[in-house]
């Protein structure tokens, strides 16, 4: 198959760009598209391609990204750094499906990629761009597991990574792995969205190449968790997608891969999108609800740090497709996120906060009758249990009353003498 031709695209105003120009946005200043020429691209063709790559035991193209890569990057192999990322599970959602009133609900554990959130997909597309563009330092804004991916990826690659954090608060999984992996981390006295705008500046002042998903390329490679998905469903399309907006990049590129899985005919049906914020940083959801212009959301704050965003970078395209979509947004307070987490914990699957933003958000559409209790769904599980110990332990001990969530599931471990009678006696209720 002939490489497919590719080429940047203003959203706004369609200005045209070489694909590799080293640039985030259009002068006009907003956001670009990857685009690609798909008109001579033979659909079936290209999924038969994807189906024998399945089950490929080493090389590039068994990473769960690069199977796809006609659709991500048409790079040539040996540009690419990868970490064989993806190939993640579809779980039944067993307890948390039931507990959100649809049983159907399947969920896709994206936090078991390498670095334990699904940024890996998106690093994977946009470290390989800095190496076409022989970058040798990147950097990005983080609320921490775009620093955690990025530091390992620029670590694999061998360049210098640059990491801009908000000071506080951000979880201890994620700031250790930026550490370990090597990342230069400055910790900035303000929040992301004050990081975000930093980031650019300094990027585009000293010449480093920006790893935030402002960057077309992060886009390409997390559709690759919609081609995933729907290669484990073997292309069978679920009613609904169900996912966490943050920055709202990882949204934008659901409902992309879904538009060119459209276009070339491998889907005739269109999933709705549902984008779950958290009540503390709801910027798209205030918008979509009161059909109200954009408006950033000041001192954003919620215990799903992964999610604490006020000023969502991707809020254009994220609209786009979830109006393409016919899709929803909805919102959901602390006491949901994390008594819904509570419920993808025991189900024996787990996630940190912000993927369990899933689990909530659905039980309240379903509630509403948005959602039908028997309708087939996809979560996206974004980040790994392990990322944010501090909420899990702090749930399960109650201490949590002070930021107003209850301990309602809780588990709390019990301390005993060494004895078996205590033993007994502790086990009495169990
Ligand atoms: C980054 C992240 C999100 C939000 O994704 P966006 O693309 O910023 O909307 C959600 N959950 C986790 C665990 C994340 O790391
Ligand atoms: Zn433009």
């Amino acid at each position: 198959m002939k490489k497919i031709k590719s080429y940047l695209e203003c959203i706004s105003c369609s200005k045209k760009y070489y694909i590799f120009d080293p640039r985030y946005t259009c002068t006009c200043g907003d956001l670009l598209d990857v685009k690609r020429d798909l008109s001579e691209i033979n659909g079936k063709k290209l999924v038969k391609k994807w189906e024998e790559r399945w089950g490929m035991k080493s090389g590039v193209l068994s990473s769960g990204v690069w199977r796809y890569k006609e659709l991500i990057i048409d790079v040539d192999k040996e540009k690419i750094i990868t970490k064989q990322e993806g190939n993640t599970r579809l779980y039944p959602s067993g307890l948390a499906g039931i507990y959100a009133g649809i049983p159907k609900l399947l969920l896709k554990h994206e936090g078991e990629n390498p670095s334990g959130s699904f940024k890996d997909r998106g690093m994977t597309a946009g470290v390989t761009v800095a190496n076409i563009l022989d970058s040798k330092m990147v950097a990005c804004a983080s609320t921490g597991n775009t620093s955690a991916s990025m530091a390992a990826y620029a670590s694999k690659a061998g360049f210098k990574s640059v990491i801009f954090i908000p000071s506080g608060k951000i979880a201890y999984g994620k700031l250790a792995q930026a550490l370990a992996y090597g990342g230069k981390t400055l910790q900035i006295e303000g929040n992301f969205d004050d990081a975000m705008e930093l980031v650019q500046k300094v990027c585009s002042e000293l010449d480093i190449y920006l790893l935030n998903s402002i960057n077309p390329f992060r886009i390409e490679g997390q559709k690759a968790i919609c081609f995933e998905v729907l290669q484990q469903l073997d292309w069978k399309v679920p009613d609904w997608f169900i996912i966490p907006g943050g920055n709202l990049g990882n949204n934008s590129a659901l409902s992309k891969a879904l538009m060119e899985l459209y276009e070339l005919g491998i889907i005739t049906k269109i999933p709705r999108i549902a984008v779950i914020q958290a009540a503390g940083a709801n910027p798209l959801y205030r918008m979509w609800k009161n059909k109200t212009a954009y408006k950033a959301v000041k001192n954003p704050d919620t215990i799903a740090t992964a999610i604490k965003i006020g000023n969502p970078v991707s809020w254009k395209k994220s609209l786009r497709g979830i109006e393409w979509s016919n899709g929803v947004v909805e919102e959901v307070t602390e006491q949901e996120i994390m008594d819904a987490k509570a419920m993808v914990d025991k189900a024996g699957i787990g996630a940190e906060p912000a993927s369990c933003c899933v689990v909530a958000g659905a039980k309240k559409l379903v509630e509403a009758g948005v959602i039908d209790k028997k309708a087939s769904a996809v979560g996206i599980l974004t980040g790994n249990i392990l990322k944010d110990p501090d909420a899990v332990i702090n749930y399960h001990m109650d201490r949590l009353k002070e930021v107003g969530i209850n301990g309602s599931y809780k588990n709390i471990p019990i301390q005993i003498p060494a004895d078996i009678q205590a033993v007994k006696t502790a086990l009495s209720n169990y």
